[in-house]
């Protein structure tokens, strides 16, 4: 029996939401890729895509091919998008078998994917990774025409875009930006010259779609957006989304202690005076960043405590001096809301001094999830 008192829910109705939200943003002739790769950003691959393909989404985009093939396996009709691409025969084989889209950055994967494609008796449909500042994957975007005019003797795959990625969309600055944009839109000239007139030009993250609207193009990639997240934890003018992840455990004691009391390892912590203190069953074994001790927060019986001293690696300590009644198997929230307070994945990320990425990702893979939908609750298989 498992008696860990420790819980992540996922809110599928805030998928909903958000997705609607991205829909505002960007307009009903713009196409939407949801990004569900590591597990969907910890909310679960299998779960995640299915809502999102429920709700019409366009495509999915995930990094390896393993994951596009577990979608498949459980029955995911929409197109997926492996943002790794291919690297072997057997994997060229695989997409063409599973009907998937790669990314494709150099001949070699292509002629691979023109060959299993031609044996098909189908073209592969595939975007070409154009490299525009991001310093990473891709092709520089000078040779997008060398590139293109090889590609076109291929049969066996059919390009639907060029797609390329932002590296700073959500800094202030946007000088950067606008160059990528801008090398963008040079290579998809190069292309229409060519006279190849793609649908499905590519550029926009969560944090272009919300900033550049120029940068749009045919389709947008959202990832953090469709669970609530934000580029960074300080970004500027957030659209209003909402969380799908809440993550709870329970309070394992209180005590009432003395002015000067040390506080968990390395006694980074020392009370100022008697306080009242809880200890919570969860720490950074479950995904609660170590570099929150002594600066987090956590909602228990619906108002906020400060974490004090070291979190350990399955227990954190509260001061719950000002919170009236807290018992022993109290409800802690660590991400969520509770009563009128919420504590958000940036909250967390600007305490951990990281991302809310990666927040997501640390506690969703680490905890049992259960999904709800409108208060209907089902279980993680
Ligand atoms: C992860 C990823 C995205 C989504 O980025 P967000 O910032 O989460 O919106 C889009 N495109 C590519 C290529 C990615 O790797």
């Amino acid at each position: 029996m498992n008696t860990s008192p420790n819980k992540v829910t996922i809110d599928l109705s805030a998928l909903q939401y958000n997705l609607l939200k991205i829909r505002e943003l960007v307009g009903k002739e713009t196409k939407i890729m949801g990004i569900v790769k590591s597990d969907a950003y910890g909310h679960g691959l299998i779960p995640v895509a299915r809502e999102l393909e429920k709700l019409h989404i366009d495509s999915l985009g995930v990094n390896y091919l393993s994951e596009a093939i577990k979608l498949r396996a459980e029955g995911v009709k929409t197109p997926v998008v492996i943002l790794l691409g291919i690297s072997t025969h057997q994997g060229a084989k695989n997409v063409a078998d599973y009907n998937l889209t790669p990314v494709i950055f150099d001949l070699d994967s292509a002629r691979m994917l023109s060959e299993e494609g031609r044996k098909k008796g189908r073209s592969t449909n595939v975007y070409l990774k154009v490299d525009t500042g991001m310093g990473r994957l891709g092709i520089d975007f000078r040779e997008t025409g060398l590139f293109l005019k090889q590609l076109m003797g291929m049969k066996g795959i059919k390009i639907e875009g060029l797609f390329s990625h932002f590296s700073s969309a959500d800094q202030e600055d946007t000088i950067f930006t606008k160059t990528q944009i801008k090398k963008f839109k040079e290579a998809i000239s190069v292309s229409r010259k060519l006279g190849l007139e793609f649908t499905m030009n590519n550029l926009a993250n969560s944090a272009g779609i919300i900033r550049y609207r120029e940068a749009h193009f045919d389709l947008v990639r959202p990832g953090i957006m469709l669970y609530g997240g934000f580029p960074c934890p300080d970004f500027a003018d957030p659209p209003p989304l909402k969380g799908l992840m809440t993550f709870c455990s329970s309070v394992a004691q209180v005590r009432e202690v003395e002015h000067g009391t040390p506080i968990s390892y390395g006694r980074t912590f020392y009370t100022d005076g008697p306080r009242k203190i809880a200890i919570l069953s969860a720490g950074y074994a479950e995904g609660l960043s170590r570099s929150m001790s002594n600066k987090g927060q956590v909602l228990i019986r619906g108002q906020k405590a400060g974490i004090i001293g070291r979190i350990c690696m399955n227990m954190i300590v509260a001061d719950v001096t000002s919170i009236k009644g807290v018992k022993k198997g109290d409800r802690v929230c660590f991400l969520g809301k509770e009563k009128a307070n919420r504590i958000t994945a940036d909250d967390m990320a600007r305490w951990a001094d990281t991302i809310s990425y990666e927040v997501l990702c640390s506690i969703g893979s680490r905890n049992k999830r259960e999904y709800i939908y409108e208060e209907e609750i089902s279980h993680d298989s």
